[in-house]
Order: C-alpha cells, then structure tokens, then sequence
C-alpha cells in the first residue's frame, strides 16, 4: 500500500473518498481495484454500469460508484490521461 502512483481524492458532494490511480483505475475500500458492473432489473437504473467492490459478495466493503458519475468527475477535473 505504498505505491505513491495512488493518491486520494474528496468529492464535495459526499462524505465518502475515494482512491483513483493515474492509469483510471478506481479503488475499492479495500485498496483493491474495483470492477465494473451492469446494474440489474431490480435497479431504477436497470443497465447503467457501475463500480463495485471486486470482494462481493464474500467481503463486501460496500463500495459502490455509478461509470456515469466517476466519468463525470473525472472530466470535471481535467484529468484526462
Ligand atoms: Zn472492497
């Protein structure tokens, strides 16, 4: 957990932090990568694609990150690579 490539960053919009490297990948609660998901026909956003917590639901550390959002964030902060 040393690699000083990783760095934080907070979201005004809530409480929560968290962790982006320079290559784009966006980590987990528990400093793992965090996957890429489709939301399923239970969600109001049925389809959308969303990070989770590679670990769930054996360790779910309930990370959770709609792609729409951390693109948007990602572009809002001029951090295109
Ligand atoms: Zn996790």
């Amino acid at each position: 957990m040393s690699s000083s490539s990783n760095f934080s960053w907070s979201v005004n919009r809530t409480p929560k932090l968290f962790k982006v490297d320079l290559d784009g990948n966006l980590y987990c609660h528990h400093e793992i990568v965090a996957i890429l998901r489709i939301a399923g026909p239970k969600s109001v956003r049925h389809g959308d694609q969303f990070y989770g917590c590679p670990q769930w639901p054996l360790s779910d550390c309930k990370f959770f990150m709609w792609k729409h959002d951390f693109d948007n964030f990602f572009e809002a902060h001029s951090f295109k690579l």
